[in-house]
């Protein structure tokens, strides 16, 4: 008996499936502003100085490929640790949070979804709409119950505050809520200080559970900066999960280096959660792999690859910023008649355009300008060599 032939194909995933497009277009012009990766002032996405240098060391001083534990690197965790709440920071020093290193934000995510459903009582998950189409597929596939939360008003390109709230309202205790640590993917729009004060707040008296997603620390002001919104739930709650990606941050995409982070009341508790962390990793993957991971290790170290690292972090920043205020500059001196001035205020790689699926389909089919259905724009995509025709084409199809 045949047991594939009845099997349909999956659809293709909707921002993957634009990057194969892309590479299939033969046009010599064409643009991609699709999967979020970061590209310099040549559209290159070049490996991090202080990661290379890194790696040279590595090549020279690893004399094993033996196994890592099953946590991963205990100096990365650590080191991850100190990222996320502060190097001298109670949680740390109380013994309050553990860390596993994990294959990428992804394998952090569903290390988290994994988690949740079967060692806790909780049974919904809030997720922001839009989100990261992950989000949703993650949760999904451990069978949790997924909620959602409005966040972005199509009409003033900004927050959608009060239905934000009016949702999350509904939250119950012990719901897990999704939030985007910075640079909220897609729509580049992340709550103000007081907004998060607000959210952490109305999290405590609520008892949720919250869990972070910081896949771009570092990219819309600041390694220290972008955990405002972290640290200031850490604050009030004695519970909570994070999942961090360095694929952006330290150009690591295709070696997969991530951690999750479970923070729990005491030590104690913390061991013991800990310990089905373990058996899920176990069974998913058993260990994770070191390079990655190891060089970011040996970054984090050494003072001077340190510095040279969050000087190049500071650089990609500033690049996508200046990109920013060009494109809207630019989009006003070709003819744009509407208001783009919101996207110099958005975080991180992306943008919510506001450009409408036809618009989008036309940019593909016309002149070979590549962007997510949704309107979303990695604008780290846009250099000065494709700026101008970029914003020609989209003035023809406003
Ligand atoms: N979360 C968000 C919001 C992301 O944008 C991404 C990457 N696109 C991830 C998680 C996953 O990151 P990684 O590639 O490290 O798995």
């Amino acid at each position: 008996m045949a047991m594939f032939s009845h099997i349909q194909a999956a659809p293709a995933d909707p921002i993957l499936g634009l990057g194969e497009a892309f590479k299939a277009d033969t046009r010599a012009n064409k643009i991609n502003l699709g999967i979020g990766v970061y590209k310099d002032a040549k559209g290159q996405t070049p490996i991090v100085k202080a990661i290379k240098e890194a790696e040279t060391r590595l090549l020279a001083e690893e004399n094993t490929k033996n196994y890592l534990t099953i946590d991963g690197r205990a100096d990365f965790n650590k080191q991850t640790q100190a990222l996320l709440f502060g190097e001298t920071a109670e949680i740390i020093t109380s013994g309050r949070a553990k860390t596993a290193q994990s294959l990428g934000g992804t394998g952090a995510l569903r290390i988290a979804a994994e988690f949740v459903k079967r060692q806790t009582n909780a049974k919904n998950v809030w997720i922001s709409t839009p989100t990261w189409p992950n989000h949703n597929a993650i949760f999904n596939a451990v069978g949790m119950n997924i909620k959602e939360y409005r966040y972005y008003n199509k009409e003033t390109k900004a927050l959608d505050w009060d239905n934000l709230i009016a949702d999350l309202s509904k939250a119950e205790e012990g719901d897990v809520v999704l939030l985007h640590g910075c640079c909220h993917n897609p729509t580049g729009i992340d709550p103000t200080p007081e907004q998060w004060e607000t959210l952490a707040k109305m999290s405590a008296e609520k008892g949720w559970l919250p869990l972070f997603d910081f896949a771009y620390q570092g990219f819309a002001n600041g390694l220290e900066e972008d955990a405002f919104g972290l640290r200031t739930f850490a604050k009030n709650h004695r519970e909570l999960l994070v999942s961090s990606s360095f694929s952006k941050n330290f150009g690591l995409y295709n070696e997969r280096v991530g951690a999750f982070t479970l923070v729990a009341d005491n030590a104690e508790v913390a061991n013991n959660a800990f310990s089905h962390v373990k058996t899920i990793i176990r069974v998913l993957y058993s260990n994770p792999s070191s390079h990655g991971a190891s060089a970011v290790a040996t970054v984090l170290a050494d003072d001077k690859l340190r510095a040279d690292w969050i000087a190049e972090l500071a650089e990609m920043r500033d690049r996508i910023k200046s990109m920013r205020t060009k494109f809207v500059q630019l989009l006003k001196e070709k003819g744009a008649t509407q208001n783009f001035d919101f996207i110099i205020a958005q975080n991180g790689m992306f943008s919510f355009s506001g450009l409408t699926p036809e618009q989008v389909d036309r940019l593909k089919e016309e002149f070979g300008i590549y962007i997510v259905r949704s309107g979303r724009i990695n604008v780290a995509g846009i250099t000065d060599d494709n700026i101008d025709r970029l914003c020609e084409c989209i003035v023809q199809v406003l």
